[in-house]
């Protein structure tokens, strides 16, 4: 097509792996969303992508995805901004203000800083819960006996609306081992989703945040609701 940029051509791409992968699985595409990763890359790149069409976008960093969110305020009501990377204390302010979600819940203080500071005026403040599938090696995410308290605790916060789980399993080109992981975050999404004293008003548990570039096949045959994807969208990341 004429004019096509490599994003445009790249979200096309996607967006057919994605529907490929549903309908191997005997999923509706529909029921798996798109968050373009947009890390290390413009504010320029967001917008080729949102006249792409697309809406939501994920951040790792507290700074840059302030100042990305700031420079694209112009069509902010129309997009969903998700926070995805490591949160430190000193930085929940800046989140609890400009984002729409936050992927990497690992610890109950971050959770109560984030109620805590959410403006009122704003709607609840989506939550995951992230969860350390990978043992050992993976120092980020709660424990999955951890999960459930965490959760617990989240659905009694009015400024957050728990929305489900996270995780960023040990990369690994094996699928075998890639469902694997997968296939472990479900099963304790699919727990928590029958837990009573998570079937209230202000929960609404529907997102299993799960697959990257390398295995978004292998979380949609497992029950990702939500592919987290950056490389394949937007190119290669250099870190400056
Ligand atoms: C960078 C990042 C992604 C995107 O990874 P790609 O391999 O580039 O698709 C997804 N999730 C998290 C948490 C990330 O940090």
């Amino acid at each position: 097509m004429e004019g096509m940029t490599s994003i445009q051509d790249n979200l096309v791409q996607v967006q057919e792996r994605i529907s490929e992968a549903a309908k191997a699985s005997g999923r509706s595409a529909t029921d798996i969303s798109l968050l373009a990763v947009s890390k290390t890359f413009p504010a320029s790149d967001v917008r080729l992508a949102y006249e792409a069409g697309q809406r939501s976008f994920g951040e790792n960093y507290v700074q840059e995805g302030v100042s990305k969110i700031a420079e694209l305020g112009d069509i902010r009501a129309e997009l969903e901004w998700h926070f995805i990377g490591p949160l430190q204390s000193n930085k929940s302010r800046d989140v609890a203000e400009s984002f729409d979600w936050v992927h990497s819940i690992d610890r109950l203080k971050i959770a109560q800083r984030l109620n805590d500071q959410r403006p009122s005026e704003l709607p609840p403040l989506n939550v995951c819960v992230q969860v350390n599938i990978s043992g050992e090696s993976s120092k980020s995410g709660v424990e999955p006996e951890e999960v459930a308290d965490l959760c617990l605790a989240i659905a009694q916060m009015p400024h957050l609306r728990l929305r489900g789980l996270m995780s960023i399993p040990e990369p690994t080109d094996d699928e075998t081992q890639q469902k694997a992981d997968h296939h472990q975050l479900f099963s304790i999404y699919s727990r928590l989703k029958q837990n009573p004293s998570l079937q209230t008003g202000s929960v609404q548990l529907d997102t299993v945040s799960m697959g990257m570039s390398s295995d978004m096949s292998a979380a949609i045959a497992e029950g990702s609701t939500m592919v987290r994807i950056g490389t394949a969208i937007f190119g290669k990341r250099t870190y400056l």
